[in-house]
């Protein structure tokens, strides 16, 4: 089995990163960091996020497992006096295989440039960097309401407890295949009017965002800003990708527990 490593950079991270990788060598596994089966990424849910990037054209031939240099992470769920046993189990396989998932984001432009297609593991923002941003919300095709104010925000279930719950989004578990539409600082008044409230959309619901003033934007894929030119951006359409993201699981922490642990008490 072929497998890579990732650090956060640290020198905590850094160190525990050899450590996994000469342990791995040793129990025969493969280092290979093009083709990986396992990827695992010692950090936090940030590094794991790179990691998901980096690895974005291969997701049904790579596994993820993280391990938390810091806190504990919703990705990165495994400590690191426990990689001596995660190691084990990663020598012994076969493991078992969960999947979340994703959100498909197209960009479309208005000066004819190609549309891009991206796959977000936690969520995509759409944020006007001068003044209000203003954009038709089309869901199915149907035009559903006139935002105005500060942004939008369209998180995945595993992704709902980052940007999405800051908005006042809902936790959703990561076995319901959908997406989340969540508001920044809707205007609402006599004249202009949101829905308010985040709403939920499954599988095969289309919502396409339509800009309709010409301010320039700034578009998030989790963590990176997503490169835009000459403030042309037309539609940005959501909706649940086909792909998945696959973690390497080698013991239970079901969600819930992990977001008991992370916002209520460990
Ligand atoms: P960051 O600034 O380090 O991330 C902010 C925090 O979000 C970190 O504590 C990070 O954990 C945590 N996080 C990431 N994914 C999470 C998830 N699925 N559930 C719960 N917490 C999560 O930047 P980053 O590490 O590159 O992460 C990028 C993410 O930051 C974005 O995808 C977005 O969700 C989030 N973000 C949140 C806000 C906000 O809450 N107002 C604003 C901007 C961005 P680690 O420390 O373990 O990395
Ligand atoms: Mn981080």
């Amino acid at each position: 089995m072929k497998f890579t490593v990732a650090s956060r950079g640290d020198s905590l991270s850094n160190d525990l990163c050899k450590t996994i990788k000469e342990r791995l060598l040793k129990g025969d596994l493969i280092y290979d960091e093009e083709h990986p089966d396992i990827v695992i990424t010692v950090g936090g849910d940030g590094t794991l996020l790179e990691a998901f990037h980096l690895y974005s054209h291969r997701l049904e031939e790579t596994a993820f497992v993280g391990i938390h240099t810091g806190h504990l992470g919703f990705y990165a769920d495994w400590v690191p006096e426990e990689a001596e046993n995660l190691v084990t189990h990663i020598i012994k396989t076969p493991y078992q295989i969960v999947e979340y998932p994703l959100l498909e984001v197209v960009i479309r432009y208005r000066n004819g440039r190609p549309s891009k297609r991206h796959l977000a593991l936690n969520e995509s923002t759409i944020k006007s960097s001068e003044g209000s941003l203003v954009c038709n919300v089309e869901i199915k095709g149907e035009t559903f309401e006139t935002f105005r104010g500060d942004g939008l925000c369209m998180s995945t279930p595993s992704g709902s407890t980052a940007y999405n719950k800051a908005l006042g989004g809902a936790i959703l578990h990561p076995s319901l295949a959908s997406i989340q539409l969540s508001e920044m600082a809707s205007i609402n008044n006599r004249i202009y009017r949101t829905l308010g409230s985040p709403l939920v959309l499954p599988q095969h619901h289309t919502c396409l965002l339509k800009l309709l003033n010409n301010v320039s934007v700034q578009v998030t894929i989790d963590h990176f800003n997503v490169p835009i030119f000459d403030e042309n951006v037309d539609t940005i359409q959501c909706r649940v990708a086909e792909e998945k993201v696959r973690f390497a699981r080698f013991r239970p922490f079901p969600f819930w527990k992990r977001v008991k642990e992370s916002f209520i008490s460990g």
